[in-house]
């Protein structure tokens, strides 16, 4: 019963939409997704573009990628392609490239979450068998996502009512909410993402249990709840993602991250600024570095700290290595950040005194930092967030654009002293004594 909820509501035969009535122009299709498609579907196999790119070309977006769905194995897809890939152990996709191009094919999976392997939650740990279309459909996580489109007759095949869905603006979960997020409680992140990202409301089925269901997270392993998160903060709605979790009660005790962000309302400006920074360059589509984008979400802890350990009598400079470590302790254990994105984080804190320092050789060694152009940026954000005074944001805007000799006049004028500047406030040092400050909060 448990997870057949999907099973047990899945329709076997799907409602066809035509041409006219979903409304797919074909020139909007990815050339190599029909290519994928015909291919499979000349050699006897059904195939069908599913998923997020039906769900997008319906609403008129642009799909990020396309997907195929096919009741062809993963070993005959593999034989059809010159340059195919077989990709995973547990559940076996395949990977076929078009130069940089990748489309991703997979097997329609079984409907068999009865006799799959779960965990002490009755999260699904294994399940990889293949099955029928509609168990396929069945095992997708909301309705909009359950569509699958052939390009050849240009039909869209809906099993569970996702295009009157979208039509509405609704998201719903396919089946028994409950049994879905406690399936795969990362299904509750996804409903929020979605919903933010597309204005979509959340039907009261699907609503009603999320915020009781959100502890099941802390069972998933870090790794995917990161890729999730990320998914999330780069989706170019990151901040509308994040008032929704809070509204969905998701946001509370779930990941030390979101903590931190929502709940400090001395960063809420700064974190407000970094994520619509983050969310204009993505539409624009610009890159958008993870490093910077957590190093501005974990900013104002790091600064916390780091005012702790000077009033502790240490150093300004080692205060912030500090601050900056225990800040990265506390989020690796949970959040999984990776190393590079950590060293990445580091680089950027820690180059932030180096841009009071506007005397001598000093700002000429900060222009050859490699991570300069990041650390720039994020000192433009401390100023416009209020945190430092403008007038550095200005300097090192015209110091970067001046040739040498404006440089030298810009050298020799003489910095306005920032009272509260932590590296020009000069403390005494109260003892060697390196140890965690008392006055510190976590
Ligand atoms: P995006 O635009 O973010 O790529 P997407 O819907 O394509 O959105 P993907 O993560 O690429 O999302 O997944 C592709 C499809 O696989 C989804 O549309 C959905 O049908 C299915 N899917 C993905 N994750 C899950 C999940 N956790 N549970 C059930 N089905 C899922
Ligand atoms: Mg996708």
């Amino acid at each position: 019963m448990l997870g057949g909820g999907a099973g047990q509501t899945a329709s076997v035969q799907p409602k066809i939409f035509g041409p006219r009535e979903h409304g797919i122009e074909l020139d909007d299709v990815s050339d190599n997704a029909i290519r994928v498609t015909q291919t499979l579907q000349k050699a006897g196999f059904k195939a069908f573009v599913v998923g997020g790119a039906v769900r997008d070309l319906v609403l008129g977006l642009k799909p990020k990628d396309f997907d195929v769905a096919t009741d062809a194995t993963p070993e005959e897809i593999r034989r059809l392609f010159r340059r195919a890939f077989i990709i995973g152990r547990r559940f076996q996709i395949v990977h076929v490239m078009f130069g940089q191009d990748l489309i991703e094919v997979t097997t329609f999976r079984g409907n068999s979450t009865d006799e799959a392997q779960k965990d002490a939650h009755g999260r699904v740990l294994r399940d990889n068998t293949f099955g029928e279309q509609h168990e396929d459909a069945a095992r997708r996580d909301f309705t909009i996502n359950a569509m699958y489109y052939d390009p050849a007759e240009q039909l869209v095949l809906d099993y569970h009512g996702g295009m009157k869905d979208i039509r509405n603006n609704t998201m719903r979960i396919i089946g028994v909410a409950e049994a879905r997020y406690r399936e795969d409680p990362v299904r509750l992140l996804r409903v929020v993402r979605f919903a933010a990202k597309l204005e979509f409301k959340i039907a009261p089925d699907t609503r009603q249990p999320m915020a009781v269901m959100a502890p099941l997270i802390n069972n998933v392993p870090v790794a995917r709840v990161f890729d999730e998160m990320l998914k999330l903060l780069m989706s170019g709605h990151a901040m509308a993602c994040l008032q929704r979790l809070r509204k969905e009660g998701l946001h509370h005790g779930l990941l030390p991250l979101l903590d931190v962000v929502l709940e400090q309302p001395l960063g809420e400006k700064f974190v407000t600024l970094a994520l619509a920074n983050t969310d204009e360059r993505i539409r624009q589509g610009k890159s958008v570095s993870p490093g910077f984008l957590f190093a501005s979400l974990l900013w104002h802890q790091v600064l916390e700290k780091w005012e702790a350990y000077r009033a502790a009598g240490e150093y300004p400079i080692p205060a912030l290595h500090l601050a900056a470590d225990d800040v990265l302790d506390g989020q690796t254990e949970k959040l999984a950040l990776q190393r590079r994105i950590a060293t990445d984080m580091r680089d950027i804190w820690a180059m932030q005194p180096r841009f009071e320092r506007r005397i001598g050789k000093s700002p000429y060694k900060l222009l050859e930092h490699p991570r300069m152009r990041a650390g720039y940026d994020f000192l433009l954000l401390r100023c416009a967030s209020g945190e430092i005074d403008e007038e550095i944001g200005q300097w090192w805007t015209d110091f970067m654009e001046a040739d040498g000799g404006g440089r030298e006049s810009l050298l020799n004028q003489k910095p306005i002293e920032n009272s509260d500047s932590p590296t020009t406030k000069r403390r005494r040092r109260s003892g060697r004594n390196r140890s965690k400050p008392k006055a510190e909060s976590s």
